[in-house]
């Protein structure tokens, strides 16, 4: 508990140094960061804000905890316990940022230059505008993949960002005040209570898992007389849930949802959604197929990424760009196949890895490297220029200076060294409820897998940990106290 007091006044007095911030060199070239995630955040923390104009673009002016998302749906953790204000992360920087909370609508590479709109909903005199760079970082995610599947858009809820948790949240209690309302109809309760996720990927399995934990401690008490008509339904086109864990955990984690009564339909692909139902194609044991209609109260889709607009206009304009499909295919520092001074990182980049919040970070964190490297490189190279015009026009020194000339470029050639992005698999972790989780843990060589009640407690832990500040740290695990001892808030 010091520990924590200690850590708390810390981040938040000791800290702080916006006084003592230097204002942007407009000499030095303008490095643009589009987006506020995992890997521009994990950019930002390490770089080192006096080399460059920093300029950060995006329309969420806070970084987002995303791995426990599903979480905030159920009430488990109030929503701003996972957020962290930009200006909050800028501030702590050697030299001021810009930020500007705007969606950037267009990257033009021929004048380098990025069409940036403020979309929020207070207007000013100005909602458009461009801002020029000398290097640009895209880091803007992914949206959400429906497959162009009819009705998903308009219908059911997804769990991207912040206000998708809320959304959810409402909905939830939404349908079970209305399946709770005086002479509702049998049939009506079963389908409002009925609660369907789309996609057995680790967001719909640890959503399903939130979602079960909410109704049995919480709705339970509080409504008896139609909690025992709570389902959760979650599908799957595949033949089983969580493809990235191994065989062993897959199965801990069917036969996990079996005793918690959260129905996994596998090998069945949603083809159509209305506002009351979901049309699904399932393949049978004999490998014929038949459709299905599933009644829904709630539903939620969580199917993975696909491009954004920005992203997909970008490509266009790179005929290097024109066979990748998920996204900008990057070299191996990260550079934008075919384009000059761009660099991208995480769910928008094509490097080879799965889309995941561990990659965007260490993908921020490299380009962060790079780009001090770079900085340091120009800076030794000017040292060594103005060294050598010394030499000659003071022979005197000739021997002090080519000393220092050759320690200056033996420092030149050890920074430039610079090795290629390698990423570092830590391991996959899950929430699957009723207090249990799975891990596949990197462990010297191998990978270690394990399951249950103990895992659950290495999952928070671990958690815990990752969360960005102290602050979300303190502010997590109270939401978590809270949670236990008075029950999670029903309230919508
Ligand atoms: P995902 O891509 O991992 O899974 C989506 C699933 O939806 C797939 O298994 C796919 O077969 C299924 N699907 C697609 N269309 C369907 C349809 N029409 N009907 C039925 N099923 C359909 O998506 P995600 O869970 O959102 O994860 C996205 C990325 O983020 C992944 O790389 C994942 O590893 C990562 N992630 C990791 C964690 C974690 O480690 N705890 C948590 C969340 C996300």
């Amino acid at each position: 508990l010091l520990a924590a007091v200690g850590a708390v006044i810390y981040d938040g007095y000791l800290d702080r140094h916006p006084e003592e911030q230097f204002a942007p060199d407009p000499e030095k070239k303008t490095l643009v960061v589009l987006g506020t995630g995992w890997g521009s955040v994990a950019l930002l923390k390490k770089l080192d804000t006096a080399n460059y104009n920093v300029v950060v673009i995006s329309p969420r002016n806070y970084f987002l905890f995303t791995p426990l998302l599903p979480s905030c749906t159920t009430g488990n953790i109030e929503h701003r316990s996972i957020m962290e204000p930009v200006r909050q992360i800028l501030r702590h920087k050697k030299a001021a940022v810009k930020f500007y909370e705007a969606e950037a609508t267009k990257i033009d590479t021929a004048r380098k230059v990025i069409k940036i709109h403020d979309n929020s909903d207070v207007k000013g005199n100005i909602n458009e505008t461009e801002v020029p760079y000398d290097m640009l970082v895209i880091g803007v995610g992914a949206e959400n993949a429906t497959f162009g599947i009819p009705g998903v858009r308009e219908n059911s809820c997804f769990l991207k960002e912040i206000r998708d948790a809320q959304a959810i949240r409402t909905k939830i209690m939404d349908c079970v005040e209305t399946a709770a309302f005086k002479d509702q109809e049998q049939s009506e309760v079963d389908r409002l209570l009925h609660m369907v996720v789309v996609g057995g990927g680790p967001t719909g399995v640890e959503f399903a898992g939130e979602l079960r934990d909410f109704f049995d401690e919480d709705i339970q008490k509080l409504i008896p007389d139609i909690a025992h008509r709570f389902k959760v339904t979650l599908i799957e086109a595949l033949p089983n849930v969580l493809p990235m864990f191994s065989k062993q955990l897959i199965d801990y984690t069917e036969s996990t949802f079996k005793e918690e009564h959260i129905e996994i339909k596998t090998k069945t692909m949603v083809k159509k959604v209305t506002d009351k139902t979901v049309e699904a194609e399932v393949t049978g044991p004999d490998g014929k197929k038949s459709t299905i209609t599933i009644p829904y109260g709630l539903l939620v889709w969580a199917t993975g990424n696909a491009v954004r607009p920005l992203i997909k206009d970008l490509m266009a304009q790179i005929p290097a760009q024109k066979e990748s499909r998920r996204g900008l295919a990057v070299n191996e520092y990260l550079v934008v196949q075919g384009a000059k001074d761009i660099w991208a990182v995480g769910d928008c980049a094509v490097a080879g890895y799965a889309p995941t919040a561990q990659v965007a970070s260490q993908e921020g964190a490299f380009l962060a490297r790079l780009f001090n490297n770079m900085a340091k490189t120009e800076a030794l190279e000017e040292k060594v220029r103005d060294l050598s015009a010394s030499l000659n026009l003071k022979p005197g020194n000739t021997a002090e200076a080519a000393k220092e000339i050759e320690d200056t470029e033996k420092q030149l050639r050890r920074i430039k060294d610079i090795k290629p992005f390698h990423y570092s698999h830590q391991g996959s972790l899950a929430y699957i409820g009723s207090e249990k989780a799975v891990a596949d843990v990197a462990w010297l060589n191998g990978n270690v897998a394990s399951g249950g009640k103990l895992t659950y407690l290495f999952w928070r832990s671990a958690y815990l940990s990752m969360c960005f500040s102290t602050r979300n740290r303190v502010l997590v695990a109270l939401d978590w106290v809270k949670a236990k001892v008075y029950g999670r808030d029903v309230s919508r």
